[in-house]
């Protein structure tokens, strides 16, 4: 009966785009990792404790009965505390009136701000390796990534490699730093250098600022807004995921001019509603009473600490690691591996070490980045310990 289906119904089909969204490597790579019982240092999944100030937040405004839909741009207290975050942390002075949007997490943020900002078919500059989702949505959104590679070992920008992918119908840039997956942290003469660049070909500049607290030996986060002739043209994007630990609660949050802002809150308004009510107290609580402590600094330097311990199991185990500035992956050369390409390599230290991580090539253009992959440790210690005694075993 279902055999004739297609000629009763021809136009029930996929769309266009449809088929080219595959299925995320990193999620491929976790199901396999559960399957056998591995210890995944594949997937970013911070399962590190969220701070106890953050849950408490949570779960009294669900008692309070704050359970229903918030102000498109998210609840106030919240708009205030990020808007006083970025301020001290970021020298970004925004209205938390006009100039803030609470969102479905970072990934939100930039979903509704290039729905709000392009059109289809424009074309938009993106750093490689790259982070997946960036590329993905570009296209989901039928506007086209311009990959611009970064120069391995430490993936400085190459000016004129930028310089030579601007067209006429570039409109963007995306910018991730720290970065996923390389922990690349953008220096100043690098983002100066994006920003003369976005200002003479009049474009928008996306940051992505996820892991702005993830920062190591002392490097200081610069938000790309905060230069000379940047604040209109940059929509800085950010969220609590990976700094409190809550990947799953879905908030983010973007800072912008006002004469993007309710473009962009109509669209996310669309697609999300608005990010879940009592989470966003949660976020403020965590936000405003841990401003003054030590957190940020805290969270840090164990990171640093996890990227030395991961980074030396590595080298031990004979898989060079490329080591972060930032964020908490780490790159690592798999040459020694046997495999045609990174997906094998990633399978085969599976099954060796029961340790996952994600094949290189999910962060380049088809064909690269076959020599690499990619370790995360933003992990607790007692499975960070595990996975490193076993890589040091391989
Ligand atoms: N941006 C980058 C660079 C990421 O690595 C991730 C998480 N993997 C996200 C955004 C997702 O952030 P959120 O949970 O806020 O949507």
């Amino acid at each position: 009966m279902s055999t004739i289906a297609p000629t009763i119904a021809p136009r029930l089909r996929l769309s266009e785009i449809a088929p080219a969204v595959i299925q995320s490597e990193i999620r491929a790579m976790s199901v396999e990792c559960d399957r056998i019982g591995g210890i995944n240092l594949a997937q970013g999944i911070c399962d590190t404790e969220l701070p106890g100030v953050v849950a408490e937040g949570a779960t009294d405004a669900i008692r309070d009965g704050f359970n229903i839909y918030t102000r498109l741009d998210g609840v106030q207290v919240l708009r205030e505390a990020i808007a006083a975050k970025l301020q001290t942390y970021n020298h970004l002075t925004v209205d938390p009136q006009s100039e803030v949007l609470v969102t479905s997490g970072a990934t939100g943020a930039l979903y509704a701000s290039l729905l709000a900002l392009l059109n289809p078919g424009d074309e938009v500059i993106i750093f490689e390796p790259f982070y997946g989702y960036h590329v993905s949505t570009l296209i989901s959104l039928r506007m086209k990534p311009v990959i611009v590679p970064l120069a391995e070992p430490d993936w400085q920008l190459d000016l004129d490699a930028l310089r030579g992918a601007i067209t006429s119908n570039t409109r963007a840039i995306i910018v991730n730093t720290p970065s996923n997956p390389s922990g690349k942290v953008f220096g100043r003469g690098e983002l100066e250098a994006i920003a003369a660049l976005a200002i003479e070909h009049d474009l928008f500049v996306f940051t992505d600022e996820i892991y702005e607290y993830f920062l190591f030996e002392g490097i200081d986060h610069l938000s790309l807004a905060t230069l000379p002739g940047m604040r209109e043209r940059t929509i800085t994007i950010s969220g609590l995921s990976k700094t409190f630990s809550i990947t799953g609660w879905r908030v983010g949050y973007l800072a912008a001019s006002s004469r993007w802002i309710s473009a962009i809150g109509y669209f996310h308004d669309l697609t999300y509603v608005c990010s879940p009510a009592p989470l966003q107290f949660g976020a403020a609580a965590g936000l405003r009473q841990l401003a003054d402590s030590s957190f940020y600094t805290d969270l840090a330097s164990s990171y640093e600490a996890k990227r030395d311990q991961l980074c030396a199991a590595l080298e031990d185990a004979g898989l060079q690691p490329y080591v972060p500035q930032g964020a908490y992956y780490v790159l690592a050369n798999a040459e020694r591996i046997a495999g045609a390409n990174s997906s094998e390599r990633a399978r085969a230290l599976l099954r060796a070490t029961g340790v996952a991580s994600v094949p290189g090539s999910a962060f380049f253009r088809p064909g690269l980045g076959d020599h690499l992959l990619r370790f995360c440790f933003g992990k607790r210690p007692a499975d960070l310990d595990l996975a490193c005694e076993r890589l040091r075993e391989f």
